[in-house]
């Protein structure tokens, strides 16, 4: 659907012998291995679906500013108004959750949940903001005249990549209801 740029495939391994000498990390340490894997890269994805975001904003707010219709740029009417209002309040706040994880992780602390928030936000966020650019663009907004369509077709991927919206809530639960047991 999206990501025509990143080749995905299926890989199958029949028989395959690993000598210890390449193998990453101690045996039996794959699993934390991988979990500590997903932390970084869930902070990757928040970041991809941020930049998304950001431009299908840019492209909306600027094309608010010259498309008329009824004899007035559509910007000066309340409806495309509120909705670039919103776009704008939650990628600065989204912003701030990929910068902060970033930085939890960049300065060596946990950061499972801080990475999860970021990446289920963001990816919300994207979901928001390329749909609501689509819109703001009009018919042109379905078409390849506009980057937008193809940045709300790579959006669905930031939500299921590196984990869906709902692993990442379980993951924000999990760590949630641990600081408040006992
Ligand atoms: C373009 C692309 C590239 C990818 N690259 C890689 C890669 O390089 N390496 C890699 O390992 N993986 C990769 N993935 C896999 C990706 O991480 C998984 O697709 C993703 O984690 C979802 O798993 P699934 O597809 O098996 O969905 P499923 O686990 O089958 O989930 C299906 C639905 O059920 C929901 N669900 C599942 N469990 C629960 C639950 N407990 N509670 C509530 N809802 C639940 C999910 O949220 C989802 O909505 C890639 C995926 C894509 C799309």
């Amino acid at each position: 659907m999206g990501c025509r740029g990143s080749n995905t495939a299926f890989m199958h391994f029949d028989d395959i012998k690993v000598p210890v000498a390449n193998r990453i990390g101690e045996e039996g340490e794959g699993f934390k291995h991988f979990m500590i894997t997903l932390d970084g890269g869930r902070i990757s994805i928040a970041a991809m679906a941020l930049g998304l975001a950001v431009g299908a904003y840019e492209i909306a707010a600027k094309h608010a500013t010259k498309r008329k219709a009824f004899g007035r740029p559509i910007g000066n009417y309340q409806g495309i108004q509120w909705k670039l209002a919103d776009m704008a309040t939650r990628i600065e706040a989204a912003r701030g959750l990929v910068y902060g994880s970033a930085q939890m992780k960049d300065s060596g602390q946990r950061h499972s949940t801080q990475s999860a928030m970021a990446k289920v936000y963001a990816s919300e966020v994207c979901n928001f903001c390329t749909y609501e650019a689509i819109g703001i663009l009009g018919a042109d907004g379905l078409t390849p005249k506009y980057p937008v369509e193809r940045m709300y077709r790579d959006m669905k991927l930031t939500e299921i990549g590196e984990g869906t919206s709902e692993v990442q809530r379980i993951v924000i639960a999990r760590s949630v209801l641990k600081s408040f047991a006992d």
